[in-house]
This record gives C-alpha cells, sequence and structure tokens, in this order.
C-alpha cells in the first residue's frame, strides 16, 4: 500500500485555540486603541463619562493581556473565561458612564458568549450566559430606564468613537471568519483524506486476506487428492507437509484477522491490558524459540542475549505480540541476514532491542511507520497492511513505555523498546514469572 500523504497540519483543538490566540491577538491592540483613545479625550475635555470609560477599558485591557498568556500555556478555557468575564465588566461599567455607546454594550454581552462558548465545558458556560444576561438587563435598566448618569462627550466625538468601534469589530470579524474558513477547509481535507484511506485499506485488507486463501485452497485439493490415493506421488511425509503449510496460511489469516480486530478495539478505546509482573528475559527466550523454524525457512540465524532476568508489568499476551510483530518483521524485512535481540538494563528500564540487517527504512519514514496504515515498502513487493507498529505502539505507550527505530536504506532496522521496570527487582520476584520454555498465560 503507498503511504497516505499526512493528516493536514492542525487538530481540532489546534485549531480552536489558533482561534482563541487570533482573537486575543487582534483585540490587544484595538482595546489599547480605545484606552488611549478615552484617556485622551478625557483629560482634553475633562470628560467624567470618558474617565470612567477609560477605567472599564483598562479593566478589560488587562485581563486581555494575562488571557493571551493563559492562551499561550495552553490553558485555553480559562482564557476565554477570563476575557469573556472582563469584557463583562467592562460593559457593565461602560454602562454607567458612556450611555452614548448604549447598542454596543448589549451586544458586546452577547458577543462574549460566542467567544467563550467553543472553549467553556457546560457548566463553565451556563455560568457565564447567566452573567451575560445579567449584563444585559444591567446596560437595559441604566441606559433605557435612567437618563444619563454623568455628562456625555461631544456629539461629534461620539460619532468617532461609534466609527472606530463598528470598524474595528469589522476587522475583527473579518480576521475569525479567515481562520473558520481555514478550520473548514481543514476538516474537509481530513474527511477527504480519510476517505481516500479507508478505501485504499479496503481494496489492501482484501487483497492480504486472499493472498493465503489461494495457498490454502491448493494444498487442501492436493491433500484431498491424495487421500483419495488418486495421486501417484502420495506419501504420509508429503499429506503431512500439506497439511503444515495450509496451517501456517490459516495462522497468517487469523494474524490479520487479530490485527484488524485490535486496530478497532484500539479506536474504541476497548484495548484492555491486564498487566503481571512478567520476567522478560524468560519471555524473550520463548518466543525467539518458537520464531525458530520460521527463522530457519527464511535463512535467518536468530540470537539472543539476555544475560539477566528483568521485571516489568506488562500483560504478557500482549508483550508477546509486541515481539511477535516485530520479530516477524525483522524476518519479513530481513533480507534472510541474522537477527539479534537484546535484553538490557538502563536506569530503571529494559531495553529489549531488536536488529536485523535488512532492507532497512529511509530516515524520513521512521517516525510514521508506528501510525496506522503507513508503511515505507511497496505493496507488490512486501505484503501487509501497515497495522502491526501501531498496534505494537499502542501496547508499549499503555504498558509504560515508549518505541523507537533506527534504520538506514539498505543498512538494517533497530528497534528499541523501553519499559519500567518493576519496583524491587528482587531475585524471589522471578518465581513469579513463567518458566522459560513454557507459554505465557494468556489473558
Ligand atoms: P506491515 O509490515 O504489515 O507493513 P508494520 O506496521 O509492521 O506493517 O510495519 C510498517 C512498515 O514499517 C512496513 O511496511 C515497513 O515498511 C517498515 N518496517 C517495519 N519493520 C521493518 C524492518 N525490520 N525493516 C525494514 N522496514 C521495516
Amino acid at each position: 500500500m503507498t503511504s497516505p500523504s499526512r493528516i493536514p497540519e492542525f487538530s481540532e483543538e489546534e485549531l480552536k485555540r489558533l482561534r482563541l490566540g487570533q482573537f486575543l491577538q487582534f483585540m490587544l491592540p484595538i482595546a489599547v486603541g480605545f484606552l488611549v483613545l478615552y484617556a485622551v479625550f478625557a483629560v482634553v475635555l475633562r470628560s467624567v463619562s470618558l474617565v470612567g470609560g477609560t477605567g472599564a477599558v483598562l479593566v478589560y485591557t488587562l485581563a486581555l493581556a494575562r488571557s493571551r498568556r493563559l492562551a499561550a500555556q495552553g490553558h485555553s478555557e480559562r482564557a476565554a473565561l477570563l476575557s469573556g468575564y472582563a469584557l463583562l465588566v467592562m460593559v457593565a461599567l461602560g454602562a454607567i458612564f458612556v450611555h452614548f455607546l448604549f447598542a454596543a454594550l448589549v451586544v458586546m454581552a452577547i458577543a462574549g458568549v460566542v467567544l467563550v462558548q467553543p472553549y467553556a465545558e457546560r457548566p463553565a458556560l451556563a455560568r457565564y450566559m447567566f452573567a451575560a444576561f445579567g449584563v444585559v438587563a444591567w446596560v437595559v435598566g441604566v441606559d433605557v430606564l435612567l437618563p444619563p448618569l454623568v455628562e456625555q462627550p461631544p456629539p461629534a466625538l461620539q460619532r468617532w468613537v461609534i466609527a472606530l468601534a463598528e470598524l474595528a469589530s469589522v476587522g475583527l470579524m473579518l480576521r475569525m471568519m479567515w481562520v473558520d474558513a481555514l478550520r473548514l477547509r481543514q476538516s474537509l481535507a481530513r474527511a477527504e483524506q480519510a476517505v481516500a484511506i479507508r478505501d485504499e485499506f479496503l481494496s489492501v485488507a482484501s487483497h492480504e486476506l486472499k493472498t493465503p486463501l489461494t495457498p490454502l485452497k491448493l494444498k487442501l485439493q492436493a491433500l484431498r487428492r491424495e487421500l483419495a490415493a488418486t495421486s501417484p506421488s502420495a506419501s504420509p511425509e508429503r499429506s503431512l507437509g500439506h497439511i503444515e503449510m495450509a496451517q501456517r496460511q490459516v495462522k497468517k489469516l487469523v494474524e490479520l484477522v487479530d490485527d484488524l480486530l485490535d486496530v478497532s478495539r484500539i479506536g474504541a478505546g476497548r484495548l484492555e491490558l491486564h498487566p503481571e509482573k512478567v520476567n522478560l528475559a524468560a519471555l524473550l527466550q520463548e518466543v525467539v524459540w518458537r520464531f525458530e523454524p520460521e527463522a530457519a525457512r527464511a535463512g535467518s540465524a536468530l540470537e539472543l542475549e539476555a544475560p539477566q532476568p528483568l521485571m516489568a508489568w506488562v500483560d504478557p499476551f500482549r508483550f508477546e505480540q509486541v515481539l511477535d510483530n516485530l520479530l516477524s518483521n525483522a524476518l519479513k524485512y530481513g533480507a534472510g541476514k541474522p537477527i539479534r535481540v537484546r535484553l538490557e538494563p538502563l536506569e530503571g528500564r529494559a531495553l529489549v532491542t531488536v536488529r536485523d540487517e535488512g532492507i532497512g527504512i529511509p530516515s524520513a519514514a521512521l517516525e510514521r511507520i508506528f501510525h496506522r496504515f503507513e508503511r515505507a515498502v511497496s505493496g507488490r513487493h512486501y505484503g501487509g497492511l501497515g497495522l502491526g507498529l501501531y498496534i505494537t505502539r499502542k501496547i508499549v505507550e499503555s504498558s509504560g513505555g515508549g518505541i523507537v527505530a533506527s534504520s538506514a536504506p539498505g543498512q538494517g532496522a533497530t528497534f528499541t523498546v523501553d519499559l519500567p521496570l518493576a519496583e524491587a527487582d528482587a531475585p524471589e520476584a522471578i518465581s513469579e514469572s513463567p518458566p522459560t520454555g513454557s507459554r505465557p498465560r494468556l489473558s
């Protein structure tokens, strides 16, 4: 399968943050502009109304500066709520002084709800809407029911302030619409990409599922002929060979279906791990031992270096799956060259390394191969769904560990899994682990 193009740059969460960042970034100079304008005219005209307006805008400007810092630290909800409540305070104070801005003051409180709405959880949003409603009632009460409480600035200045406020709102609105359009475009691109990935995946998956079926069918036909004694070359050895081959194809099919099931479990958050204190050395030894016939068929020598028992809390069945994936990849892409598996402790962690000397991986693909459906080889030369390393990473990360790959084309590949060692890695703990050579308990 050819690798799908990368997911667009922004996640939904990042777009929300971008939107808030844009709003705060544009609102701050607007607020500072009005602060300066009000302050200058308050002094020049000795206007109480503009002194009050300056105070109201000052509260908002300071809160905006603080919100910007909060947003930069990733506290989007707090930042949005702070700037939203500061807006309400400004409107409530402004209603007492700048009577001529009545229409703007009523709209501002409602605009605050739109600002806060994408970031706040339901109870916080409900509280905010309640406060905004209260402030609107306050503005209407102060401005409509009472005469202006302080003398208003000259009408020419009032018109200028209103015109500037309208200009600032239109500018801000256009900017926010640009961010929304970007968000829409990206969602569309993501949806299109998801459909393309699904279509490609369906064709690859059906091909992969069908591949083992052809030899399976042929082997069963041959077996049937031999058992019916219609074949002159029939012998128990040949029949056994057919059965073994058929079993391998069935195993391949089971593995493919298991991978598909695991991916849907991961997607639904239902991949359950049942951690136990496991002796990793013993588990590795068993898996390597189980892979020996396959390695012999691929012509690769399989070496294990696990000089000391190391204990870790892992789900033995799932961790065996991790090792299975890494070893079967090393065999598949290892070009028949030796494969080395190593277990060693490092600063309170256990490092498991699987190294091969095969085709290697281009450095640009080293990170993406751990993602769903991602492959670094052509589907024509190597079969596979691009799911093994994705499942592997999910299992390792859910066990508190990590996995990295290092490689270069033609130079082989090294996969390193690190896991936290179980506390008190004492010798008596070793007896709790499955004995070497026995099957780990399947949970
Ligand atoms: P699959 O092997 O089914 O494609 P994986 O998720 O196991 O899926 O691996 C993803 C990709 O990583 C592979 O398609 C291959 O390009 C690359 N890869 C994995 N292991 C190795 C390896 N040992 N050597 C070279 N390439 C590898």
